[in-house]
Formats: structure tokens, C-alpha cells, sequence
């Protein structure tokens, strides 16, 4: 695998708060890995090459892009919506209301909640399995140890908790709670 990255940057996410971080942003000659200084003088830095080859991962398997396209679908559909709720007299009559103008807005507002409710755990769910694969990513150049460390460690410094509800962690979290993918690690048959 080649990669060419505009940079490696540290953003000084000190000054802000004790979380530690890592991500991949941007596409094309754009593309650029960004640490948290807070991550940087709290890792060994095995861990630190375990989440730079995790975040690596994303870019591998295409998942930056596979986001910035999702959202670009979610707002095209959006847009289309709406669209069709202010031309058309059907989606104020499901709310036997006019079709007027101010009318079909604040209805729009009342029916994005549950819409955007109802979407959240297909995107999470997504979202977690590109976790996983990262992870797996990161495993295999690496090795497990570096990762479950760096993994457990980032757990604590942020505060986060390590047994979430499951139902609520299959809603709502983006990540897969830490346990589940030191779980995985471990599980996995090293190549
Ligand atoms: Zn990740």
C-alpha cells in the first residue's frame, strides 16, 4: 500500500481538554492524519503506531471517502424532500394541514427528528464495522498487543465507559465499546 499525505499534523488539543485522539480527514492530495498532542505524550509509542496504523486502516479500505459520500447522499435526499414537500400539496395533507409555505417548514422540522432517529443506527452500525476493520488493519501490521493497550489507555483518559447498555451502544455509539474490540484482538488468529 502507497500513501501520500499532504502532512501529519499535531493539533494542540491540550489547551482544550486531557482527550486523546487521533483521525484521517480530507481526500485526494488533501489527505492528512492529524494526533492530538494529548495522545502523543500519553502513548508509548508502540500504541501510537498501533493508532497511526489503525487510522491507516480507514484510509485503505476506502472508509473517509465511503463518509464524505454518505453525507453527500443523506443531503442530496434531503434536499430532494424538501423539495418535493414545498412543490407538492401531499405532505402538508398527511398532517391535514394547508399546503402553505410556513406550514410545510415547520412540519419538515417535526418530521427530521424521527427521520434522522430512525437513520442513526444503520449509520453507526456501518460505522462500527469500520472500526472493526481498522482494528484488524492495525493488527496485522503491528501486532494485537500495541492496539488493546493503546485502546484500553485512550478508554481511561477519556473518561469513557467500558460496559455502555448494549442496546444503547448498538443505537447510538459510532465505536464499538473498547471491550468488544479488545474482544475481537484477541479472537483474532495472528497471520
Ligand atoms: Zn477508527
Amino acid at each position: 500500500m502507497r500513501l501520500r499525505v499532504q502532512g501529519l499534523y499535531v493539533m494542540d488539543a491540550s489547551k482544550r481538554s486531557a482527550h486523546g485522539n487521533a483521525y484521517f480527514t480530507g481526500f485526494g492530495k488533501a489527505k492528512r492524519i492529524v494526533f492530538f498532542d494529548t495522545l502523543l505524550e500519553k502513548h508509548t509509542l508502540d500504541e501510537i503506531e498501533s493508532i497511526l496504523a489503525h487510522e491507516l486502516g480507514h484510509f485503505k479500505f476506502g472508509h473517509v471517502r465511503q463518509m464524505i459520500l454518505q453525507a453527500a447522499i443523506i443531503a442530496f435526499i434531503g434536499f430532494a424532500a424538501l423539495y418535493w414537500a414545498f412543490g407538492s400539496e401531499t405532505f402538508a395533507g398527511w398532517f391535514g394541514l394547508p399546503h402553505d409555505p410556513g406550514v410545510v417548514l415547520i412540519a419538515l422540522l417535526f418530521a427530521k427528528e424521527p427521520v434522522s432517529h430512525l437513520l442513526h443506527p444503520l449509520l453507526a452500525a456501518r460505522s462500527r464495522k469500520n472500526e472493526f476493520e481498522a482494528d484488524d488493519f492495525a493488527r496485522r501490521i503491528v501486532g494485537k498487543e500495541p492496539m488493546i493497550s493503546a485502546l484500553t489507555r485512550l478508554t481511561r483518559d477519556n473518561l469513557a465507559t467500558l460496559t455502555p447498555d448494549p442496546l444503547y451502544a448498538k443505537f447510538y455509539f459510532s465505536h464499538p465499546p473498547v471491550p468488544m474490540r479488545v474482544a475481537q484482538l484477541r479472537g483474532a488468529v495472528e497471520a
